[in-house]
Protein backbone atom coordinates (compact mmCIF):
# COMPACT_ATOMS: atom_id res chain seq x y z
CA UNK A 1 0.00 0.00 0.00
CA UNK A 2 1.29 3.36 -0.43
CA UNK A 3 0.78 6.82 1.24
CA UNK A 4 -2.73 7.58 0.35
CA UNK A 5 -3.01 10.67 -1.52
CA UNK A 6 -5.25 13.11 0.51
CA UNK A 7 -3.11 15.03 2.68
CA UNK A 8 -5.72 15.89 4.49
CA UNK A 9 -6.32 13.35 7.25
CA UNK A 10 -9.62 13.79 9.29
CA UNK A 11 -10.92 10.18 9.55
CA UNK A 12 -8.62 9.17 12.98
CA UNK A 13 -11.21 9.58 16.13
CA UNK A 14 -13.50 11.81 14.55
CA UNK A 15 -16.50 9.88 14.55
CA UNK A 16 -16.22 8.17 17.77
CA UNK A 17 -16.22 11.06 20.30
CA UNK A 18 -18.29 13.24 18.02
CA UNK A 19 -19.10 14.82 21.39
CA UNK A 20 -15.83 16.38 22.63
CA UNK A 21 -15.98 19.98 22.19
CA UNK A 22 -13.94 21.23 18.96
CA UNK A 23 -10.50 22.94 19.49
CA UNK A 24 -10.40 24.24 15.46
CA UNK A 25 -10.08 27.41 15.06
CA UNK A 26 -10.76 29.67 12.14
CA UNK A 27 -7.10 29.50 11.36
CA UNK A 28 -7.70 25.76 10.93
CA UNK A 29 -9.18 26.41 8.05
CA UNK A 30 -6.16 28.63 6.68
CA UNK A 31 -3.62 25.84 6.78
CA UNK A 32 -6.34 23.71 5.29
CA UNK A 33 -6.89 26.26 2.64
CA UNK A 34 -2.87 26.39 2.38
CA UNK A 35 -2.96 22.19 2.00
CA UNK A 36 -5.42 22.27 -0.15
CA UNK A 37 -3.65 25.01 -2.62
CA UNK A 38 -0.44 23.17 -2.53
CA UNK A 39 1.55 22.76 -5.57
CA UNK A 40 1.22 19.08 -7.06
CA UNK A 41 3.36 18.66 -9.76
CA UNK A 42 7.78 19.09 -11.08
CA UNK A 43 6.24 20.57 -14.28
CA UNK A 44 4.01 23.25 -11.70
CA UNK A 45 7.02 23.60 -9.29
CA UNK A 46 9.21 23.98 -12.79
CA UNK A 47 6.41 27.08 -13.93
CA UNK A 48 6.88 28.96 -10.26
CA UNK A 49 10.45 29.03 -10.72
CA UNK A 50 10.58 29.82 -14.24
CA UNK A 51 13.01 26.83 -15.15
CA UNK A 52 12.76 24.70 -18.05
CA UNK A 53 10.94 21.50 -17.38
CA UNK A 54 12.84 19.40 -19.58
CA UNK A 55 16.27 20.37 -17.99
CA UNK A 56 15.23 19.15 -14.60
CA UNK A 57 15.13 15.56 -15.23
CA UNK A 58 11.86 15.09 -13.77
CA UNK A 59 9.91 11.80 -13.86
CA UNK A 60 6.20 10.87 -14.54
CA UNK A 61 6.75 7.46 -13.27
CA UNK A 62 8.26 8.68 -9.90
CA UNK A 63 5.27 10.89 -9.52
CA UNK A 64 3.02 7.76 -9.99
CA UNK A 65 4.94 6.66 -7.08
CA UNK A 66 5.33 8.92 -4.72
CA UNK A 67 3.23 12.26 -5.86
CA UNK A 68 4.59 15.58 -5.72
CA UNK A 69 3.15 18.01 -2.57
CA UNK A 70 4.84 21.33 -1.71
CA UNK A 71 2.85 23.75 0.09
CA UNK A 72 2.91 27.27 -1.38
CA UNK A 73 4.78 28.84 1.60
CA UNK A 74 7.32 26.15 0.87
CA UNK A 75 7.80 27.13 -2.92
CA UNK A 76 8.03 30.68 -2.02
CA UNK A 77 11.73 30.26 -0.47
CA UNK A 78 12.62 28.45 -3.50
CA UNK A 79 14.97 30.37 -5.36
CA UNK A 80 13.20 31.70 -9.02
CA UNK A 81 15.57 30.09 -11.80
CA UNK A 82 17.74 27.89 -10.09
CA UNK A 83 17.45 24.63 -10.73
CA UNK A 84 20.01 23.45 -7.98
CA UNK A 85 17.80 25.43 -5.77
CA UNK A 86 18.09 23.22 -1.86
CA UNK A 87 14.39 23.55 -1.23
CA UNK A 88 13.48 22.75 -4.88
CA UNK A 89 15.99 19.48 -4.74
CA UNK A 90 14.28 17.86 -1.97
CA UNK A 91 10.70 17.46 -3.89
CA UNK A 92 11.35 17.23 -7.22
CA UNK A 93 10.42 13.91 -8.32
CA UNK A 94 12.94 13.21 -10.78
CA UNK A 95 14.47 10.01 -12.84
CA UNK A 96 16.77 8.30 -10.64
CA UNK A 97 14.17 7.78 -8.63
CA UNK A 98 13.01 5.18 -10.29
CA UNK A 99 16.68 3.15 -10.86
CA UNK A 100 17.20 0.14 -8.71
CA UNK A 101 19.91 0.48 -6.53
CA UNK A 102 21.37 -2.37 -4.70
CA UNK A 103 21.43 -2.02 -0.89
CA UNK A 104 18.51 0.44 -1.23
CA UNK A 105 15.23 -1.03 -0.05
CA UNK A 106 11.44 -0.56 0.87
CA UNK A 107 11.83 -0.82 4.35
CA UNK A 108 15.65 0.28 5.30
CA UNK A 109 15.16 0.45 9.27
CA UNK A 110 12.80 -2.18 9.89
CA UNK A 111 9.87 -0.72 10.97
CA UNK A 112 7.74 -3.43 9.86
CA UNK A 113 9.77 -5.76 11.96
CA UNK A 114 8.98 -2.85 15.15
CA UNK A 115 5.56 -2.76 14.55
CA UNK A 116 3.87 -3.77 18.07
CA UNK A 117 0.52 -3.29 17.44
CA UNK A 118 -1.04 -1.44 14.71
CA UNK A 119 -0.01 2.10 14.79
CA UNK A 120 2.77 1.23 17.26
CA UNK A 121 6.58 0.85 16.55
CA UNK A 122 8.81 -0.14 19.89
CA UNK A 123 12.46 0.00 19.04
CA UNK A 124 14.24 1.98 22.32
CA UNK A 125 13.93 1.35 26.02
CA UNK A 126 11.23 4.08 27.35
CA UNK A 127 9.77 5.48 24.35
CA UNK A 128 6.87 3.95 22.04
CA UNK A 129 6.28 5.89 18.81
CA UNK A 130 3.04 5.99 16.97
CA UNK A 131 2.50 6.41 13.46
CA UNK A 132 -0.34 9.03 13.89
CA UNK A 133 -1.47 9.35 10.03
CA UNK A 134 0.09 8.94 7.09
CA UNK A 135 -0.45 11.81 5.54
CA UNK A 136 2.17 14.61 5.39
CA UNK A 137 2.30 18.21 3.84
CA UNK A 138 4.94 17.67 1.74
CA UNK A 139 6.44 15.07 -0.06
CA UNK A 140 10.73 14.75 0.88
CA UNK A 141 11.76 12.54 -1.70
CA UNK A 142 14.14 10.82 0.92
CA UNK A 143 11.65 9.82 2.94
CA UNK A 144 12.55 6.38 4.77
CA UNK A 145 8.67 5.59 4.96
CA UNK A 146 8.04 6.48 1.34
CA UNK A 147 7.05 2.71 1.01
CA UNK A 148 5.68 2.37 4.14
CA UNK A 149 2.38 0.65 4.28
CA UNK A 150 0.46 3.41 6.11
CA UNK A 151 -3.26 1.20 5.15
CA UNK A 152 -2.39 -1.01 7.73
CA UNK A 153 -2.26 1.48 10.56
CA UNK A 154 -5.47 2.82 13.04
CA UNK A 155 -7.80 5.16 11.32
CA UNK A 156 -10.52 5.53 13.94
CA UNK A 157 -10.57 5.79 18.20
CA UNK A 158 -11.23 2.03 18.44
CA UNK A 159 -8.50 0.98 16.05
CA UNK A 160 -6.15 2.64 18.71
CA UNK A 161 -7.83 1.08 21.21
CA UNK A 162 -4.86 -1.84 20.69
CA UNK A 163 -2.02 0.94 20.88
CA UNK A 164 -3.25 2.73 23.56
CA UNK A 165 -3.80 -0.18 25.80
CA UNK A 166 -0.15 -1.46 25.47
CA UNK A 167 0.96 2.13 26.29
CA UNK A 168 -1.43 2.20 29.56
CA UNK A 169 -0.33 -0.84 30.51
CA UNK A 170 3.50 -0.97 30.42
CA UNK A 171 4.75 1.46 32.95
CA UNK A 172 8.40 1.53 31.17
CA UNK A 173 7.29 3.65 28.52
CA UNK A 174 8.05 7.14 29.67
CA UNK A 175 7.96 8.94 26.54
CA UNK A 176 5.31 8.69 23.46
CA UNK A 177 6.20 9.97 19.94
CA UNK A 178 3.45 11.17 17.57
CA UNK A 179 5.17 10.57 14.19
CA UNK A 180 4.07 9.77 11.15
CA UNK A 181 3.03 10.75 8.24
CA UNK A 182 2.68 13.98 9.62
CA UNK A 183 0.92 14.01 13.44
CA UNK A 184 0.10 17.60 12.81
CA UNK A 185 -1.75 17.56 9.42
CA UNK A 186 -4.56 15.76 12.19
CA UNK A 187 -6.97 18.51 12.41
CA UNK A 188 -7.10 19.97 15.77
CA UNK A 189 -10.12 17.85 17.41
CA UNK A 190 -8.17 14.47 16.42
CA UNK A 191 -5.02 15.58 17.50
CA UNK A 192 -6.45 16.72 20.66
CA UNK A 193 -8.38 13.36 21.23
CA UNK A 194 -5.31 11.37 20.77
CA UNK A 195 -3.12 13.39 22.84
CA UNK A 196 -5.64 13.61 25.58
CA UNK A 197 -6.10 9.62 25.83
CA UNK A 198 -1.86 9.71 25.90
CA UNK A 199 -2.08 12.75 28.66
CA UNK A 200 -4.12 10.17 30.60
CA UNK A 201 -1.56 7.62 31.12
CA UNK A 202 0.10 8.59 34.71
CA UNK A 203 3.58 6.59 33.44
CA UNK A 204 3.83 9.01 30.16
CA UNK A 205 5.94 12.12 31.22
CA UNK A 206 6.83 13.73 27.82
CA UNK A 207 4.59 13.51 24.64
CA UNK A 208 6.97 14.09 21.25
CA UNK A 209 6.48 15.25 18.25
CA UNK A 210 7.93 15.16 15.17
CA UNK A 211 6.99 17.41 12.07
CA UNK A 212 7.85 19.36 8.99
CA UNK A 213 4.67 20.87 9.78
CA UNK A 214 6.14 24.24 11.03
CA UNK A 215 8.85 24.04 8.33
CA UNK A 216 6.51 23.80 5.46
CA UNK A 217 3.42 24.64 6.42
CA UNK A 218 3.71 27.35 9.21
CA UNK A 219 -0.18 28.08 9.16
CA UNK A 220 -0.47 25.38 11.01
CA UNK A 221 0.76 26.71 14.51
CA UNK A 222 -2.35 28.13 15.13
CA UNK A 223 -2.77 29.40 18.72
CA UNK A 224 -4.83 26.31 19.41
CA UNK A 225 -1.98 24.04 18.63
CA UNK A 226 0.09 25.77 21.12
CA UNK A 227 -2.64 25.70 24.17
CA UNK A 228 -3.19 21.66 23.51
CA UNK A 229 1.12 21.63 24.18
CA UNK A 230 0.91 23.57 27.32
CA UNK A 231 -2.38 22.55 28.51
CA UNK A 232 -0.55 20.90 31.60
CA UNK A 233 -0.52 17.16 30.24
CA UNK A 234 3.41 15.41 29.78
CA UNK A 235 5.96 17.69 29.15
CA UNK A 236 5.48 18.27 24.85
CA UNK A 237 8.96 18.70 22.80
CA UNK A 238 8.91 19.11 19.53
CA UNK A 239 10.85 18.19 16.91
CA UNK A 240 10.91 20.22 13.81
CA UNK A 241 12.73 18.54 10.57
CA UNK A 242 14.26 21.80 8.62
CA UNK A 243 17.61 20.92 6.12
CA UNK A 244 18.43 24.12 5.40
CA UNK A 245 18.94 27.53 6.02
CA UNK A 246 16.60 28.83 3.59
CA UNK A 247 13.84 26.66 4.80
CA UNK A 248 13.73 28.93 8.28
CA UNK A 249 13.10 32.24 6.94
CA UNK A 250 10.08 34.13 6.58
CA UNK A 251 6.54 32.50 7.64
CA UNK A 252 8.51 29.29 9.05
CA UNK A 253 10.42 31.06 11.04
CA UNK A 254 7.77 33.01 12.96
CA UNK A 255 6.12 29.60 13.25
CA UNK A 256 8.65 27.92 14.68
CA UNK A 257 9.58 31.20 17.45
CA UNK A 258 6.26 30.67 18.54
CA UNK A 259 6.70 27.21 19.16
CA UNK A 260 9.73 28.47 21.37
CA UNK A 261 8.11 31.18 22.81
CA UNK A 262 5.01 29.01 23.94
CA UNK A 263 7.96 27.47 25.92
CA UNK A 264 7.99 24.10 24.02
CA UNK A 265 11.22 22.17 24.00
CA UNK A 266 12.22 22.28 20.01
CA UNK A 267 14.92 19.95 18.21
CA UNK A 268 15.61 20.11 14.78
CA UNK A 269 16.77 16.85 12.83
CA UNK A 270 17.99 16.79 9.77
CA UNK A 271 19.20 14.61 7.10
CA UNK A 272 22.02 14.88 5.26
CA UNK A 273 21.48 15.13 1.69
CA UNK A 274 23.43 15.00 -1.74
CA UNK A 275 23.46 18.41 -3.46
CA UNK A 276 21.01 20.08 -0.51
CA UNK A 277 23.50 20.36 2.77
CA UNK A 278 26.49 18.30 1.94
CA UNK A 279 28.72 20.61 2.73
CA UNK A 280 30.49 22.62 5.90
CA UNK A 281 28.94 26.07 5.17
CA UNK A 282 25.23 24.71 4.82
CA UNK A 283 25.45 22.44 7.86
CA UNK A 284 26.78 26.01 9.65
CA UNK A 285 24.49 28.11 8.24
CA UNK A 286 21.81 25.52 9.07
CA UNK A 287 22.75 25.01 13.09
CA UNK A 288 23.14 29.02 13.48
CA UNK A 289 19.55 29.24 12.21
CA UNK A 290 17.87 27.21 14.00
CA UNK A 291 20.40 28.30 17.33
CA UNK A 292 19.37 32.43 16.78
CA UNK A 293 15.27 30.86 17.00
CA UNK A 294 16.18 29.14 19.72
CA UNK A 295 16.10 25.56 18.39
CA UNK A 296 18.50 22.99 19.66
CA UNK A 297 20.58 20.84 16.36
CA UNK A 298 19.40 17.34 17.60
CA UNK A 299 20.33 15.12 15.10
CA UNK A 300 22.02 14.91 11.20
CA UNK A 301 20.73 11.64 9.85
CA UNK A 302 22.66 10.04 7.94
CA UNK A 303 20.60 8.60 5.16
CA UNK A 304 18.47 5.79 5.47
CA UNK A 305 18.97 3.51 2.28
CA UNK A 306 15.72 3.57 1.22
CA UNK A 307 14.53 2.73 -2.68
CA UNK A 308 14.17 5.71 -4.76
CA UNK A 309 16.75 8.12 -2.99
CA UNK A 310 20.46 6.89 -3.50
CA UNK A 311 20.83 9.92 -5.22
CA UNK A 312 20.99 11.69 -1.92
CA UNK A 313 23.52 9.47 -0.59
CA UNK A 314 26.47 11.15 1.10
CA UNK A 315 29.86 9.16 1.92
CA UNK A 316 29.80 9.06 6.02
CA UNK A 317 33.73 10.64 5.50
CA UNK A 318 31.89 14.11 3.97
CA UNK A 319 29.46 13.89 6.73
CA UNK A 320 32.59 13.12 9.50
CA UNK A 321 34.64 16.13 8.04
CA UNK A 322 31.16 18.59 8.49
CA UNK A 323 30.62 17.86 11.90
CA UNK A 324 34.35 17.85 13.15
CA UNK A 325 34.30 21.22 11.27
CA UNK A 326 31.47 22.31 13.20
CA UNK A 327 32.81 21.64 16.13
CA UNK A 328 35.56 23.84 15.76
CA UNK A 329 33.44 26.79 14.85
CA UNK A 330 30.36 26.50 16.92
CA UNK A 331 29.10 26.08 20.41
CA UNK A 332 28.57 22.74 21.59
CA UNK A 333 25.11 22.67 21.85
CA UNK A 334 24.87 23.89 18.45
CA UNK A 335 26.47 20.55 16.67
CA UNK A 336 23.73 17.80 15.80
CA UNK A 337 24.76 14.21 16.59
CA UNK A 338 25.69 12.32 13.77
CA UNK A 339 23.86 9.32 13.60
CA UNK A 340 22.53 6.71 11.50
CA UNK A 341 19.66 3.96 12.30
CA UNK A 342 20.77 0.26 12.25
CA UNK A 343 18.15 -2.24 12.44
CA UNK A 344 18.39 -4.23 15.42
CA UNK A 345 20.53 -1.68 17.47
CA UNK A 346 19.03 -0.08 20.83
CA UNK A 347 19.60 3.40 19.85
CA UNK A 348 20.47 5.78 16.98
CA UNK A 349 23.85 4.65 16.32
CA UNK A 350 26.38 7.41 16.66
CA UNK A 351 28.75 7.63 13.72
CA UNK A 352 32.51 7.84 15.11
CA UNK A 353 34.99 10.08 14.09
CA UNK A 354 37.42 7.35 11.48
CA UNK A 355 40.72 9.36 12.60
C1 LIG B 1 13.96 7.30 16.04
C2 LIG B 1 12.98 6.56 16.84
C3 LIG B 1 12.72 6.92 18.17
C4 LIG B 1 13.40 8.09 18.84
O1 LIG B 1 14.75 7.90 19.04
P1 LIG B 1 15.56 9.02 19.83
O2 LIG B 1 16.97 8.59 19.75
O3 LIG B 1 15.01 9.04 21.22
O4 LIG B 1 15.30 10.32 19.14
C5 LIG B 1 11.83 6.18 18.88
N1 LIG B 1 11.18 5.13 18.34
C6 LIG B 1 11.39 4.75 17.07
C7 LIG B 1 10.65 3.58 16.53
C8 LIG B 1 12.30 5.46 16.27
O5 LIG B 1 12.47 5.09 14.99
S1 LIG C 1 10.25 13.11 5.75
FE1 LIG C 1 8.50 13.45 7.13
S2 LIG C 1 7.34 15.12 6.17
FE2 LIG C 1 8.73 14.32 4.61
S3 LIG C 1 7.49 12.81 3.49
FE3 LIG C 1 8.60 11.70 5.10
S4 LIG C 1 7.22 11.61 6.87
FE4 LIG C 1 6.45 13.18 5.44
Amino acid sequence: MRRRRNPIATSILTEAHATVPELVEPQATTWHRSLANAVRSGHALAERLGLDPSALGLSADAERDFPVLVPESYVARMRPGDPGDPLLRQVLAVHEETLDVPGFTSDPVGDTDARDQPGLLRKYAGRALLIATGACAVHCRYCFRRHYAYGDDPRTLDDWRPALKTIAADESIREVILSGGDPLTLVDHSLARLVHEIAAVPHVRRLRVHTRLPVVLPDRVTPALLDLFSSGGPTPVVVVHANHANELVADAATAVRRLVTAGVTTLNQAVLLRGVNDTFEAQRDLCERLVDLGVIPYYLHQLDRVAGAAHFETPESTGHAIVARLRTHLPGYAVPQYVREVRGEPNKVPLARPF
